[in-house]
């Protein structure tokens, strides 16, 4: 299931609501072994015979039973896990509709969960909509390697491997020369092995614009031999940002490439934000309708899933305040930054007097939500560009349209 059906399948669960703890939500990482899911599944449904009401009970033992029931026709648990929702989802009382949905991942599911709620748990997907962005990092000498990426700033190691490669000898003669060819073959045959690990890390990233940068380090010269000589394909070294000389190798060597890579991610970062910033700004000279900026039209476009990136400053924080009057039952919604909060006494626009503060929310918890649910990319502007000054002195907050809206 690609990102873009798994949010319109998130969307459309996050809608339900259960009459009582109705509705299951089950996780299931890769690996996982799916007969003890079964019996586990077998256990809640008598487990859920001890709940009080009689709809509630049936409800969930058929929900469980569904699930129960699929998992047995899958036989095993699919490459990066499966979530399976179920629950009654009718609108009328008494007249129970059962329904269950599968989800199978782009990405892994990282840890099993069992929940019986009002609502379905989704949180753990919605993660998997946040951007994907990363910079990929290899360091390697001929001894050993190690693979991983960079999100945010936070490293994975994904792969580290080792070589067969020996140390030098001090024989001299034929043997000599013949070691010498069986050292070089082995080599070329774990830059190989690095290169196919890569491949699998990288490629595909590559592919779908999610891989930033690459970044390749070690302390000797195989961080040049893999390089600049045949074993990485072209859509991975045009990615290639530099290669840095580090004193350790592999997963050590890894964490030393990050520190010395700060400054180069950080450039890159500030080129790509620029960059996109700059896209924004084009299209509000050409007038061209696919740029919007400010509070209530980004609001808007992200609730029509019209936004293809939200761009946010660094420094932008608002809260969504709603008021309420006493006296003639006015609403009215209002947008404050923390340092107002006397704004929260809210005289009412119909008769001036003080409106109660009904609810608080973070505005951009509900755009990061929203763009989420909607596959909107997020992009965060720092400040220490012009073009970041720049958004920043239009509100803050803008987006880059997929289409036109008005
Ligand atoms: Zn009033």
């Amino acid at each position: 299931m690609n990102k873009h059906q798994l949010s319109k399948v998130l969307e459309e669960l996050s809608e339900y609501r259960g009459r009582n703890t109705e509705l299951v939500s089950l996780y299931i990482p890769p690996g996982y072994d799916i007969r003890k899911m079964i019996q586990f599944l077998n256990s809640e449904q008598s487990e859920a015979q001890n709940i009080k009401s009689k709809n509630t009970r049936k409800n969930v033992v058929s929900a469980l039973e569904k699930m129960e029931r699929r998992l047995k026709e899958a036989g095993e648990v699919p490459e990066n896990g499966v979530a399976l929702f179920a629950g009654n989802v009718s609108e009328q009382e008494g007249r129970p509709d059962i329904q269950m949905w599968e989800v199978e991942p782009h990405e892994p599911i990282e840890s099993r969960i069992y929940k019986c709620d009002k609502e379905f748990q989704i949180e753990p997907l919605q993660d998997f909509l946040i951007d994907k962005e990363v910079y990929g990092m290899i360091c390697l000498d001929k001894s050993e390697a190690a693979i991983g990426y960079v999100r945010g700033n936070h490293l994975t190691v994904e792969h580290t491997l080792e070589s067969k490669v020996p140390g030098k000898t001090t024989k001299g003669g034929q043997s000599q020369q013949r070691f010498e060819r069986i050292r070089e073959n082995l080599y070329d045959t774990f830059l190989n092995q690095i290169a196919d690990k890569a491949k699998k890390s990288f490629l595909e990233k590559a592919r779908e614009g999610e891989l930033l940068g690459l970044i390749v380090g070690g302390p000797g010269f195989s961080k040049e031999d893999l390089t600049e000589k045949d074993y990485l394909p072209k859509e991975l070294l045009d990615k290639l940002l530099t290669t840095i000389g580090t004193n350790y190798s592999g997963e050590e060597g890894l964490k030393e490439l990050l520190n010395k890579s700060e400054d180069i991610i950080e450039e890159s970062e500030a080129i790509r934000e620029k960059k996109k910033v700059n896209e924004f700004l084009v299209n509000l000279k050409k007038e061209n309708g696919q740029s919007v900026f400010g509070l209530e039209d980004v609001a808007k476009a992200l609730q029509m899933g019209a936004v293809e990136t939200l761009l946010i400053s660094e420094d932008f924080e608002k809260k969504e305040a709603k008021f309420e009057c006493p006296s003639c039952g006015k609403k009215d919604v209002k947008h404050i930054s923390e340092f107002e909060a006397e704004e929260e006494k809210h005289p009412c626009p119909e008769c001036e007097s003080t409106m109660d503060l009904i609810e608080k929310e973070d505005v951009l918890e509900m755009f990061q939500k929203k763009a989420a649910q909607m596959d909107s990319s997020v992009m965060w502007i720092s400040r220490q560009h012009e073009e970041g000054e720049r958004m920043w002195k239009m509100g803050g907050v803008a987006a880059i349209l997929r289409y036109r809206i008005r």
